[in-house]
């Protein structure tokens, strides 16, 4: 047998590994147990009947009456999906800056040929409604064909309005088609795709949908699969025609991911079983007590919360920005190797100057205090400067909400 404290040249550690990334996040045993499970025939009636129920049910978690497809896939197979079945190549699209991911999603979209006008932002606000009113009014041969929006950039921990930006669209009476990424979102707060106006949204399974990484997910209106059979385009794995034909085989353009399914199903019965509204709440709860950890901490001068816009500040992940002179990726390093708590880094502009907690998913608030007593840990072991003392703001804000709300689910 290899000997493991050798080959890492660390001490061997015991006790739970805390997962505080956003994304992939914890997955509850219940799941893992589900797709601990044998293979079968691809029409197997029991795998055919929880397959069917998850296209069903993550209709109601959408908030949708459209289609749904699921990709053995990640986020990016989702926003690929999104793309191909909707646009062109020379088409353009309008994206509005949020943070890396919203870059990230412009270059794939140059990538497949489509033209993208970004509308700057600063990283640290939500996408400003009026800035898309203004430049879509100015499109008066109606170029562009699409507006790509993040619900949540998990790179800046900064949630936007989306029906904000709905109104936003249509105050400059233009037809684009409204794409939605709810990839760090779905799960965590609200999300009501149709009552929105919302023609493709995405997700992916490691987030807030509790379930390992592994599925992509994209849901679209009427009006989106009107846009899209309109279209040639060169698609065909990604192809929503094909997959919305009768057989189930189609759905997945072959072999289905089988045991991820069982395993997506788990985790949408344990949704249901706690209820959307409750999840919200808990999110709400958990991600106020962790900005009332990082404010305190942000007494010493030291490090930050990134969104200056409190309104809207994410429930799902919080982005704490380190002062020059001290070393986020270290922060981070020492947190994982040391403390075993798994932290998110600083992404595009953010690297090395950030770091980020993902209070998402299947966390609770004894889960959250781990988190947050061990980044306060680490930032006593790296001497930067903080007040001490940020568990308790956090714990304070859990238990009045506690004694508010009565019995809760954290
Ligand atoms: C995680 C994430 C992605 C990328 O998802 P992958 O599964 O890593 O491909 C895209 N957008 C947002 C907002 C995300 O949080």
């Amino acid at each position: 047998m290899p000997d493991a404290s050798k080959m890492t040249n660390r001490p061997i550690k015991r006790g739970h590994k805390f997962l505080n990334t956003p994304g992939p996040t914890h997955v509850p045993d219940r799941v893992l147990s589900a797709m601990h499970r044998q293979t079968m025939d691809l029409s197997d009636p029991e795998f055919l009947a929880a397959s069917m129920s998850c296209f069903e049910d993550l209709k109601r978690v959408f908030g949708t009456e459209g289609e749904i497809f699921l990709y053995a896939a990640n986020g990016h197979g989702g926003w690929e999906a999104a793309l191909v079945n909707t646009l062109q190549p020379g088409d353009t699209v309008l994206v509005p800056e949020t943070g890396n991911f919203s870059n990230s999603w412009s270059n794939m979209t140059r990538q497949l040929g489509i033209n993208v006008e970004t509308i700057p932002g600063d990283w640290r606000r939500a996408i400003d409604p009026a800035a898309i009113t203004e430049r879509l009014q100015r499109d008066k041969t109606r170029q562009i064909k699409a507006v790509l929006l993040i619900q949540t950039e998990t790179a800046t921990g900064v949630t936007n309005d989306i029906p904000a930006c709905r109104k936003a669209i249509d105050a400059a009476g233009h037809p684009a088609l409204m794409l939605v990424d709810t990839i760090a979102s779905l799960g965590t707060i609200p999300y009501r795709m149709d009552e929105w106006g919302v023609d493709v949204t995405m997700a992916a399974s490691q987030k807030g949908l509790m379930m390992a990484p592994g599925l992509g997910i994209c849901a679209a209106s009427e009006k989106a699969i009107k846009v899209h059979q309109a279209q040639p385009g060169n698609r065909a794995y990604w192809d929503w025609d094909t997959r919305m034909k009768a057989e189930h085989y189609r759905k997945f353009c072959g072999t289905a991911p089988q045991l991820m399914i069982f395993g997506l199903r788990a985790a949408l019965d344990m949704i249901f079983e706690e209820g959307l509204e409750t999840i919200f709440e808990r999110h709400r709860v958990l991600g106020a007590a962790t900005r009332a950890a990082i404010d305190h901490w942000s007494g010493a001068g030291a490090v930050e919360l990134n969104c200056l816009d409190r309104l809207h500040a994410s429930d799902g992940v919080s982005t704490i920005l380190v002062k020059e002179g001290y070393d986020a990726d270290a922060i981070r390093t020492l947190c994982r190797d040391e403390m075993m708590v798994g932290l998110g880094g600083g992404l595009g502009d953010l690297s090395s100057k950030a770091f980020r907690i993902g209070h998402m998913g299947d966390t609770n608030a004894s889960m959250l205090y781990a988190a947050l007593a061990s980044v306060e840990a680490t930032l006593c072991y790296l001497d930067v400067p903080h007040t001490p003392g940020g568990v308790t703001a956090a714990i304070e804000h859990v238990v009045a909400a506690k004694k508010r709300l009565g019995a809760t689910t954290f």
